[in-house]
């Protein structure tokens, strides 16, 4: 049996209730994947900070490199007056790791009178530059201040992220058919820009991720290559999220879409979110730390599990993946543990019990 190691972070607040429950969905898998786990408990985030005076200690980073095939990250709180020295734990772990893509998928758990048909997409979004390089200054002109950003877009990583969007979208339509037998849906990215109004940086992006998507092994498999200029985009994902399959995105504009795209499924407490490098991948909820639930046993684990198995799939374990997507699947559309984020009663021990046993 394959021995995969995983870092576990669970940082503050819920972080602390979920992260638990995401070690023992991983501990449920059926022997029969032939599959190991080994965890590694490792600090970081507010209280972490609160302590030692820094919030990512080098320790959690260099045993994440050298020490694990994957991770799971919780939730870390911020301080709520600028604190000196403190600066966010997962935007230097993106960084240290070159985890350089932000996965989010958005699945429905039931049609609604809003959104009858299904919406099942995944946001892939660019996580290394773009404006988020922060390189930004500030002049005094005549008339006031001026505050400028750079907005930074190159080919390279364009196209990695490109070609890790059309992955994903093959790897859907596989699972899709294999789920479905036969799935009318086509494998699709949708390339998101405004490209007309920034006809070089974001005209590079466009260029250079239709360029890496049109490469054969795709165009093999049949993958549909889309695009939409991004304030359309916000209007038609808002209309018919359903006709969506992955999307691809500059940093920006996929921070900005996907935050909104997590508001058309109900609960932040079920979107999952993996933060993925070459070769590595953290699952991550997308919700923050939630101190007004914390302590109180009610934390939806759902995120959390979702986020397991798509750290999974990264780790090219698609089966294992499969059996929790479904097990979680299978309880919301029962909807008889739900936690009050989702209107129901339940405890995150009891939503886990019903879904370990589904396992
Ligand atoms: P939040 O996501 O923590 O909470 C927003 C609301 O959603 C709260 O009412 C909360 O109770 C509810 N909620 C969130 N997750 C839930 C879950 N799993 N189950 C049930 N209900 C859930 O956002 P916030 O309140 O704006 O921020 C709280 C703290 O978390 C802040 O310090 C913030 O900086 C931090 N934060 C961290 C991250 C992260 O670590 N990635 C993301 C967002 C916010
Ligand atoms: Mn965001």
């Amino acid at each position: 049996a394959r021995t995969l190691r995983i870092g576990l972070i669970p940082g503050d607040g819920i972080g602390r209730e979920v992260i638990p429950a995401g070690r023992r969905i991983l501990e449920a898998l059926p022997a029969s994947l032939g599959l190991k786990f080994s965890f590694i408990d490792l600090d970081a985030g507010f209280e972490t900070f609160k302590k030692t005076g820094v919030a990512l200690p080098d320790k959690t980073v260099d045993t994440l490199k050298k020490e694990c095939d994957g991770a799971l990250f919780g939730a870390v709180s911020s301080p709520t007056t600028p604190t000196k020295g403190y600066s966010s734990p997962i935007v230097a772990l993106r960084k240290r790791l070159d985890l350089y893509a932000n996965v989010r998928p958005v699945k429905s758990v039931a049609p609604t009178p809003a959104f009858p048909d299904p919406i099942d997409l995944v946001i892939v979004r660019e996580n290394t530059e773009d404006l988020y390089v922060k390189e930004e200054k500030t002049y005094d002109t005549p008339n006031g201040k001026v505050a400028e950003a750079i907005k930074r877009i190159s080919e390279h990583a364009s196209s990695r992220i490109a070609t890790m969007a059309g992955e994903i979208a093959l790897r859907r339509h596989r699972v899709r058919n294999a789920t479905d037998g036969v799935s009318g849906k086509q494998a699709t990215v949708t390339i998101t820009h405004k490209s007309n109004v920034l006809s070089q940086t974001d005209g590079l992006f466009r260029q250079t991720a239709r360029t890496a998507l049109e490469q054969a092994r795709f165009r093999d498999a049949g993958l549909v290559i889309d695009e939409q200029i991004v304030d359309s985009m916000v209007y038609k994902l808002f209309r018919q999220p359903a006709d969506y399959d992955v999307i691809v995105a500059p940093n920006l504009y996929g921070d900005i879409l996907s935050d909104g795209a997590a508001a058309l499924v109900g609960s932040l407490g079920l979107v999952p979110s993996a933060n993925v490098g070459d070769g590595f991948a953290i699952g991550e909820p997308c919700h923050g730390s939630a101190p007004d639930i914390q302590g109180q046993g009610i934390a939806n684990p759902i995120a959390t599990l979702r986020s397991v198995a798509l750290m999974l799939e990264f780790l090219e374990q698609e089966e294992a993946a499969a059996k929790i997507y479904q097990a979680v699947d299978e309880n919301l559309s029962e909807g008889k543990y739900l936690t009050p984020d989702m209107g129901g009663k339940a405890k995150t021990e009891e939503v886990m019990e019903d879904v370990l046993k589904r396992m």
